[in-house]
């Protein structure tokens, strides 16, 4: 254990309610409470890093420092090949203001044109850092293939046009439960717990 001690109570550092339910369940089997930003009075640092890894890791260690308590901050997006790796960790920003993710999947489509490489792959980072400025970070990975016009209702962001390798469905078809077995977020989980949980 990165500290010396089992961690029982921990900040996500993050303002996203969806995040909070999805990390709580996660963690909460495994013995951990987590609070949110605003119960541990944590500010939402801007996103100045230059990779996900690095974006994940400024926003643990800032809430780590501001709460007094470990804090678990995460940072993910869509790195399509054919667009060198955009809209990646700008992949929320190219929603806009509104949070447009029709918008911002047109975008994607738009600039791929006639592209035949249709390949892309979602990325996500996971920081948990410690007040003491410790900090451990893993990256999960899922590939795929992109789709246009989106398909299915499930999910959010860019999950109707994303078909996972070795299915035929998109993300957005996909029964959520089958998404969180498989995405970038649960591998990603699952070498962070294999870390520093178990
Ligand atoms: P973050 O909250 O700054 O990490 O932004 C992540 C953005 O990446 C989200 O707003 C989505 O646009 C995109 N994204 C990340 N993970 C997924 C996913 O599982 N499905 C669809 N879009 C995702």
């Amino acid at each position: 254990m990165a500290d010396g001690g089992k961690i029982t109570r921990l900040v996500l550092a993050s303002h996203n309610p969806g995040k909070l339910r999805e990390i709580a369940a996660l963690l909460e089997p495994l013995g951990v409470t987590v609070l949110s930003a605003i119960e541990a009075g944590v500010a939402e640092p801007e996103e100045t890093g230059a990779t996900f890894a690095e974006n994940a890791e400024l926003k643990a260690r800032v809430s780590a420092e501001q709460a007094g308590l470990p804090a678990l901050a995460d940072d993910s997006g869509l790195a399509v090949r054919a667009l060198g790796g955009d809209p990646g960790i700008y992949s929320a920003r190219w929603a806009g203001p509104k949070k447009d993710f029709r918008l911002a999947m047109e975008k994607v489509n738009e600039e791929l044109g006639d592209s035949d490489d249709r390949r892309a792959e979602f990325v996500c980072a996971l920081c948990l850092a410690w007040p003491g400025g410790e900090a451990r970070i893993h990256e999960g990975r899922v590939a795929g293939t992109l789709v246009w016009p989106p398909r299915g209702e499930h999910g959010f962001g860019y999950d109707p046009i994303f078909i996972p390798d070795g299915y035929d469905i998109t993300f957005g078809e996909m029964d959520p439960d089958e998404k969180h077995r498989i995405s970038h977020r649960a591998r990603a989980f699952e070498k962070l717990v294999a870390d520093v949980f178990s």
